[in-house]
């Protein structure tokens, strides 16, 4: 049974050497007996690389998720098939999704937190981006935090990644007008493709986004976001933190909301950046919200049935970057911090 482990606790951006791939040993494929509670084995499939993994990297025990333990399997979001189960609701050959290790078999011991996915048309992985936790924030940060209106104006950062690209095609579909941006016009692929993706063109063409543009080539995004939306920004759904949110801040229109999903340009960051004008909160009457997804599970069933439908009568398309193998698995998450990822990055284990 081959993991992936955390070496140590990290102060800093992360590296691919701040995991290695180890070996386990020989697994049992059966759950170890005994009158304990129940527990499922399962297969890993497929992994998902998440930027909030990055916070379990440290030491530190204060937020709404404990760090990872050091020499143990790096935990995360997962799709694997049950091969042995001493839970009622799970049994062999099922495919479930939910909180799962970093190597080939994992010993679910919180069985109640897993999801049996019904086997459709809709690719298994999928099931860790359009229909998992990232789609899920995406839906309840726009319909629950940014109280939208059909209409409005509405700016999505990171808007190519598993999050962003889901934001904008909900608002287009509620009548919005949206812009996105994103870090490159064109990014290096993983060695399987041979075409190049060009994301800013991505976000246009593929997710229908009114405008797109790369932040990087901007030396003024004030001026950029003016340029954009001439009359100001209704929603800003904030992914990165940073200079954009100090420019958004001084192109928002009055009353206007920002959502704030996450800010992935600060993790890590010794010295985060200053944010200079927070003064238009008040001057514009701006409600800022954070959020957390695990909040709203009560909304969960009805966003699969949404999502799903939307899917299905092609409304919404999906972008996934799948890196092969467990092996590949810290590159691709490191690769998360430095907008290598064209799409919602995971990391297949095994495809059976
Ligand atoms: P993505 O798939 O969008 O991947 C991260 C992207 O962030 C990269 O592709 C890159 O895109 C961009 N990025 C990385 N570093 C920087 C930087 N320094 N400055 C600007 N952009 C950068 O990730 P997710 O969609 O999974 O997550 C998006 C955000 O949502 C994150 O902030 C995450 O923490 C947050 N989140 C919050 C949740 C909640 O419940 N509140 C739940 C899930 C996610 P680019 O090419 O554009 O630079």
């Amino acid at each position: 049974n081959r993991k992936v482990v955390l070496r140590g606790y990290i102060d800093r951006a992360p590296r691919e050497d701040d995991m290695e791939l180890v070996d386990g040993g020989d697994v049992a494929l059966r759950v170890p007996g005994g009158a304990g509670a129940p527990t499922v084995l399962v297969k890993n499939l497929y992994l998902s690389c998440d930027p909030y993994m990055r916070g379990r990297m440290r030491d530190f025990h204060g937020s709404y998720i404990p760090p990872f333990k050091p020499g143990s399997p790096i935990e995360g979001f997962g799709v694997g098939r049950v091969i042995d189960s001493t839970h009622p609701g799970f049994s062999a050959g099922d495919c479930v999704s939910g909180m799962t290790g970093w190597e080939d078999y994992s010993l679910i011991t919180k069985p109640e937190q897993l999801r049996k996915i019904h086997k459709s048309d809709i690719p298994l992985s999928y099931h860790l981006g359009l229909l998992g936790m990232p789609g899920f924030t995406a839906y309840v940060g726009f319909y629950e935090i940014c109280s939208p209106k059909k209409g409005e104006f509405v700016f999505v950062s990171a808007a190519s990644g598993a999050v962003g690209q889901i934001v904008g095609q909900l608002a287009k579909l509620h009548g919005c007008y949206v812009v996105g941006s994103a870090g490159t016009n064109q990014k290096a692929l993983p060695s399987s493709r041979t075409h190049n993706i060009f994301q800013v063109e991505l976000l246009k063409e593929k997710f229908g986004f009114d405008a797109a543009f790369n932040y990087k080539e901007e030396p003024d995004l004030a001026a950029a976001l003016k340029r954009h939306f001439p009359e100001g920004i209704d929603i800003y759904f904030e992914n990165v933190g940073g200079p954009m949110l100090d420019a958004v801040l001084l192109n928002m229109r009055i009353h206007g909301r920002i959502a704030v999903c996450g800010m992935v340009s600060q993790h890590g960051v010794t010295a985060p950046a200053g944010v200079h004008n927070l003064f238009s909160l008040v001057s514009k009457r701006i409600e800022m919200k954070g959020f957390i997804q695990s909040d709203y599970l009560h909304l969960f069933p009805q966003f699969v049935d949404d999502i799903t439908k939307h899917y299905r009568d092609r409304k919404i398309a999906y972008v996934e970057d799948m890196s092969i193998g467990l092996k590949s698995g810290p590159a691709a998450f490191v690769g998360l911090f430095s907008g290598k990822n064209v799409g919602k990055q995971v990391v297949c284990v095994s495809q059976d």
